[in-house]
């Protein structure tokens, strides 16, 4: 994937984040609706809320890290080793900071 292709599929990224940020956080009826639709959890609709706006804020956060890699000539690669992240692996998840092993030592660390 070239820096072309990788800053346009993060900027629609970062739109359509923004949008969901400013609908959970500013339109309470819309976010009901969705948990209604979605009976059988004992999340209460805050929440849930709080959860979907954590996660879409830590999401939109690598987004733009990664934009701002794009911009320093730094994607591509690890931000921890510095190798370079497969090809493949940046298909799936263009914001990706770091290769699969790094982000696995990561997510251990987090749990
Ligand atoms: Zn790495």
């Amino acid at each position: 994937m070239d820096d072309a292709t990788a800053r346009m599929r993060l900027e629609s990224m970062l739109e359509e984040l923004d949008r969901s940020i400013g609908v959970l956080t500013g339109d309470p009826v819309s976010v009901r609706e969705r948990s209604a639709a979605d009976a059988g959890s004992d999340l209460t609709d805050a929440d849930r809320n709080r959860a979907m706006i954590d996660v879409a804020t830590r999401q939109r956060k690598a987004v733009l890290a990664a934009l701002k890699r794009l911009d320093e000539g730094g994607y591509g690669r690890c931000v921890d080793c510095g190798k370079i992240v497969p090809e493949g692996r940046l298909e799936a998840r263009p914001e990706a900071a770091r290769c699969v092993q790094c982000q696995a030592r990561v997510e251990r660390r987090r749990y």
